[in-house]
């Protein structure tokens, strides 16, 4: 039985190496059965035909939550307050700006703009925002809302999505984050977050998003109440929307943190990470980065994911209120991180581009 599993993995394995497109049953495979050390050798050999020879790559962004009020009420949020409780927050606009100006001090030009689904706004606070924004600050680079807040947007102007989108777009919006994905799976979906939008809801948005020219980036949140299928056919509908628009630059790994206490949580072992990342490599080979997310893996674990595929740090990240942030806190921070793990670093912007501002 050993000599067998020992067999169909490497057979999968030089399949994947070889730069040919591995089936889900083959990925459920590796991720049910498959050693962990094999997978990351693999994922090392293929990170290394793609990317160019000790490169890793950072971005330094702001995130700016504009608003935490949210009725969408995804149980593992610590972040948001609930619509009419009295409590919670909305920036305006000049309040957004000053955050920018403290992250340009600091060499920060990436901002990542996102809140709650806050009813009590209407379409035009989303415009007027972005334009002042771009008023100020021209070169800045914007990725802001996320799915389920341009579905909500859709709702509101009773506008087709795309001409949503298009309107963002005029008023600054330069790429669209692929938050809220944590697991597709309706089955799960209805247990984590029953008000977010269904998996073919989130498609649909990243889909009309990728076809207006947003390029995205995308992830998973693991480690709850999904089967090991669940996850498989997540990166399935990841490649498969890369497949239908090429606007993907990239995927992250991310797991449930420690405060989410609403439904079933486990920890996921160092060994299930770093095969993540490693799966991650092999399987979304339509997607050109795989990121570690230092803020979640923390550095030590950080550093092992650059050993299993992945090519990109996602950060240093200044201000996350929606988890709390074990990450680089600075470029220089970033910068020594990447050298110290033997790696070149390169700053690039959310479009995964580098030089200028980014
Ligand atoms: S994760 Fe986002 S959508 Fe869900 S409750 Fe929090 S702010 Fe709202």
């Amino acid at each position: 039985m050993s000599a067998q599993r020992e067999e169909k993995e490497f057979q999968i394995l030089a399949k994947a190496e070889a730069g040919n497109r591995i089936s889900t049953q083959e990925a459920l495979f590796l991720w049910q059965q498959g050693i962990f050390q094999n997978l990351m050798r693999s994922a090392e050999k293929i990170r290394q035909k793609r990317i160019q020879a000790g490169r890793v790559s950072y971005t330094a962004f702001r995130v700016v939550n504009y608003t935490n009020l949210c009725n969408i009420e995804c149980s593992f949020c610590s972040f948001m307050d609930e619509v009419g409780s009295g409590k919670g927050y909305t920036l305006t606009a000049d309040e957004i700006l000053k955050k920018i100006e403290e992250a340009q001090a600091q060499d920060v030009h990436q901002l990542f703009l996102q809140g709650g689904v806050n009813p009590d706004l209407p379409f035009d606070y989303y415009l007027s925002t972005l334009k002042t924004i771009r008023e100020h600050f021209p070169s800045i680079h914007i990725r802001a809302f996320s799915p389920v807040e341009v579905l909500f947007m859709e709702k509101i102007t009773g506008l087709p999505l795309e001409d949503v989108l298009k309107s963002l777009q005029q008023a600054g919006l330069n790429s669209f984050p692929g938050a809220g994905a944590e697991i597709l799976s309706d089955r799960v979906r209805d247990i984590l977050s029953p008000l977010k939008a269904d998996v073919s809801e989130w498609l649909r948005a990243m889909e009309t998003a990728g076809r207006l020219g947003l390029k995205q980036s995308t992830n998973i949140v693991w480690g709850s109440e999904e089967t090991d299928q669940e996850i498989i056919e997540h990166l399935n509908h990841l490649r498969n929307l890369q497949d239908s628009t090429g606007a993907v630059l990239s995927f992250v790994p991310w797991t449930f943190q420690a405060q989410t206490k609403k439904f079933r949580i486990r920890k996921v072992p160092p060994h299930e990470y770093l095969k993540m990342v490693a799966l991650s490599r092999m399987f979304l080979d339509n997607i050109p980065h795989i990121e570690v997310s230092i803020m979640v893996a923390g550095k030590q674990l950080g550093e092992l994911g650059l050993f299993a595929g992945a090519d990109d740090i996602n950060s240093p990240v200044i201000e996350e209120n929606v988890l709390r942030s074990f990450g680089l806190k600075s470029i220089a921070e970033a910068e020594d991180f990447i050298r110290s793990a033997g790696f070149t670093p390169v700053r690039r912007n959310f479009n995964f581009e580098e030089g200028l501002k980014s």
